[in-house]
């Protein structure tokens, strides 16, 4: 029986990690600048606070300075406004990333759309995104998840180019920045979401898959195609009355099934997730490098 080859996104985001330190160090003794991201959280999520956490944990690792402001979820919009507007006026901030999701009451499209451009590091910025849709045109950042995604793909010398790939969701953070990479690398891309009939149909055609929905282990190894590469996204908690939390982490993919007909496939937790953050500090670098003319 084949089993597949586990993409270690752990130790790949390790190695980009130190990477990154190196460039930062050499930056700073080039020119005297160092990387600032300047994080704004709004509401007390208790998910939302580990997040903006381990990214403040990431940066001081790599040497990145690190700003934070906290608002409470009863702020105004214009609160959160006016902190983004005084961190795209701040020099020494080279990103600006506002933890989503926001309080029901705030409109996410206009605060988005406030960030500037050239500090965007989440990527989320309607003109980046529509750069990224569009042929001959550059976005400034993509989207950290789906990036990440790409890189592993990158990293374990998968090809994309003229493979089938199938995207399952079509969020604005993930499902769709994915399927929009994909495409530029090549793939020839579907995407699979709540609407779709017979899903597993459609997947069971992919070269590469990429999952995307928050359900845990939808994808069954039946869905699969021998050999497909699988990227699992989805961070899903189920009851398991065996760990101290009463609680583990699973994908959207049912691993134990999948790992005997795929070819590759990330592990949840050590796959995706580690990515995300160590593209967020990669984007930041190329930002503060951009801002000041370094290569
Ligand atoms: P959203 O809830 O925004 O989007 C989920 C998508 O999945 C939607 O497009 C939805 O379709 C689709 N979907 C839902 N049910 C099904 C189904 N039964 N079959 C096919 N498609 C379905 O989630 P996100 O994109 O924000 O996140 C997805 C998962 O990834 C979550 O588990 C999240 O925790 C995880 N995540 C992990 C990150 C990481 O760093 N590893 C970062 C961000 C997210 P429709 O559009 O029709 O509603």
């Amino acid at each position: 029986e084949s089993s597949a080859i586990v993409i270690d996104g752990k130790s790949v985001a390790k190695q980009i990690r130190e990477e990154i330190a190196v460039e930062i160090a050499r930056m700073r003794e080039a020119t005297g600048i160092v990387p600032g991201l300047a994080v704004i959280l709004v509401g007390d999520r208790k998910d939302s606070a580990t997040y903006v956490r381990n990214k403040k944990k990431a940066c001081d690792g790599v040497g990145i300075n690190s700003f934070e402001v906290n608002l409470p979820g009863d702020t105004t919009e214009q609160e959160v406004l006016n902190s983004i507007t005084k961190f795209n006026e701040d020099p020494s901030v080279h990103g600006i990333l506002v933890q989503l999701p926001l309080p029901k009451h705030m409109n996410e499209e206009k605060i988005l759309n406030a960030v500037g451009i050239e500090k965007d590091v989440d990527g989320f910025h309607p003109l980046n995104i529509g750069r990224l849709a569009m042929r001959g045109r550059e976005p400034l950042f993509v989207p950290c998840t789906p990036k990440g995604c790409i890189e592993l793909l990158h990293r374990y010398g998968i090809q994309i180019k003229g493979k089938k790939a199938v995207v399952i969701g079509r969020s604005n953070i993930v499902g769709m920045p994915a399927a929009l990479l994909l495409q530029r690398e090549d793939a020839t891309v579907t995407i699979v979401h709540s609407r779709t009939n017979n899903p597993e149909d459609i997947i069971r055609d992919a070269d590469i898959i990429i999952s995307a929905v928050g359900q845990a282990n939808m994808v069954r190894g039946s869905w699969i195609k021998p050999g497909a590469v699988i990227i699992d996204v989805g961070i899903n908690p189920v009851e398991d009355p065996e760990s101290p939390r009463g609680y583990r982490l699973v994908g959207d993919v049912c691993y134990e099934e999948v790992v005997k007909v795929a070819s590759a496939v990330t592990p949840v937790p050590g796959g995706v997730g580690p990515m995300t953050i160590a593209m967020l500090l990669s984007n930041t670098l190329s930002s503060a490098k951009r801002m000041h003319n370094f290569n």
